[in-house]
């Protein structure tokens, strides 16, 4: 009696330190969703004490607002991943609630068919959980996610033993204080396990937004110079000996004749159309960052030096083909892209900054529109050698 008291404190107290949190941020739902789960949780559990002291068997109050505890804590969790409609969810689960406790009183069940509806209004909220989930959640974006249907799951499973245990009237089974005592605790260790992975979840969530913000470009939607390069710090850590990597750097050619033209909406469009051309012609394994204003760059695992001056060929020639028709006639926007190469766990990456600028550079020399690879450049300059040149001309 003493600890569900305590919990019943718990959860109130908790739903009260909620309303702050959510106050400061009203698009948080779930929050609200928790505050009020919990204080329904706290209430239903206060009921059962007050049954408990005064003998009175009316467990339907209590119970209802248990279930309505349930849908409201599971409600918030589904939130987290798009999910908008409470109300409905509630009414569905206090629908099939009292619908299970009419069939189980007409069946003659007695006081435990108070408690055996709560239970199925519990599975059939988990089991509406998982489907929800396994339909709509994009389990892609946070690794965490995939604990929740596993969860819910878990929660239907003990639900179900326990009903199926309130329903068969065995002598073999403890007496009713004690299943009472089972069921009670069995539901705070799956309350506080769901709420506490929904704090998590919500957690993760929120970093998994800041480092999207943090590493991508807004205009593009792909990387920028920052998630870029971390992309490729990665891929270098992981990377086997024989593996070879080519880094495309690619320069919009005039660019600033198209926003001069057309303006800076044009040119803007332009960009994003130029990302989708590439998106299309690498693969997803490859890293494709927005370096600077105008300036690209993929990375990407070839199998030799060939195929990436295929795949950059490839990205040149669909982009000069494509036509900007939003401009006062049909206009087309060429590239140049150079390319160098490095392998396995390279540690020269600014050497193959340095390379594949050069080779930019030569690209943009011999008449823009092209692909030109850092061994193809003549007499090519080092990074020293360009220090030593700057270093005498002073
Ligand atoms: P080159 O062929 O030599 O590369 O010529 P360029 O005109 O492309 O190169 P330049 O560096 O002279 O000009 C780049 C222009 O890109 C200047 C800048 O206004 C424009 N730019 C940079 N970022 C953006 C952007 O986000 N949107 C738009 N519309 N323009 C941008
Ligand atoms: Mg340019
Ligand atoms: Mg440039």
């Amino acid at each position: 009696m003493t600890a569900v008291f305590v919990w019943a404190a718990d959860c109130i107290l908790l739903s009260v330190l909620l309303l702050p949190l959510w106050l400061r941020n009203k698009d948080r739902s779930f929050i609200l969703l928790w505050s009020v789960s919990l204080l329904l949780m706290g209430l239903g559990l206060a009921g059962l004490i007050a049954i408990g002291v005064y003998g009175v068997r009316f467990f339907t109050l209590p119970i209802a607002a248990l279930v309505a505890a349930e849908t409201l804590s599971t409600a918030g969790l589904l939130s987290l991943y798009g999910a908008k409609c409470p109300l409905r969810f509630m009414l569905c689960s206090l629908g099939v609630w009292l619908a299970a406790l009419l069939l189980f009183h007409l069946s003659g069940f007695g006081s435990v068919a108070c408690i055996a509806s709560y239970y199925l209004a519990d599975i059939g909220i988990a089991v509406y959980a998982v489907h929800f989930l396994l339909r709509h959640a994009d389990f892609e974006e946070v690794g965490y996610h995939r604990a929740t249907p596993l969860i819910l799951s878990v929660e239907a499973v003990v639900g179900l033993v326990i009903a199926i245990l309130f329903l068969i009237d065995s002598p073999a089974l403890p007496d009713e204080g004690v299943m009472i005592s089972v069921a009670l605790i069995s539901g705070f260790l799956l309350f506080s396990v769901k709420i506490f992975h929904a704090v998590w979840l919500s957690i993760e969530k929120f970093e998994f937004h800041l480092r999207k913000l943090a590493f991508h470009d807004p205009l593009t939607g792909i990387l920028n110079r920052r998630g870029f390069f971390h992309g490729i710090e990665e891929r270098i850590t992981y990377a086997l000996p024989d593996e070879l990597f080519a880094y495309l750097m690619i320069d919009v050619d005039h660019f600033k004749r198209i926003n001069d033209r057309f303006g800076h909406d044009v040119g803007d469009q332009a960009l994003v159309a130029f990302a989708h051309n590439v998106l299309a012609e690498i693969g997803k394994e490859a890293l494709f960052g927005r370096t600077g204003g105008e300036e690209f760059a993929v990375f990407i695992k070839v199998g030799d030096v060939q195929e990436a001056i295929s795949i950059a060929e490839r990205i040149r020639a669909r982009q000069a083909a494509t036509l900007y028709t939003g401009t006062i006639r049909p206009t087309a926007m060429t590239v140049s892209i150079g390319i160098a190469f490095q392998k396995g766990r390279f540690t020269g990456f600014e050497t193959l900054l340095w390379q594949s600028d050069r080779a930019l550079y030569e690209a943009k020399n011999q008449g823009r529109n092209c692909v030109v690879s850092y061994s193809a450049v003549p007499s090519p300059v080092t990074p020293e050698g360009a220090l030593a040149a700057l270093g005498n001309a002073s």
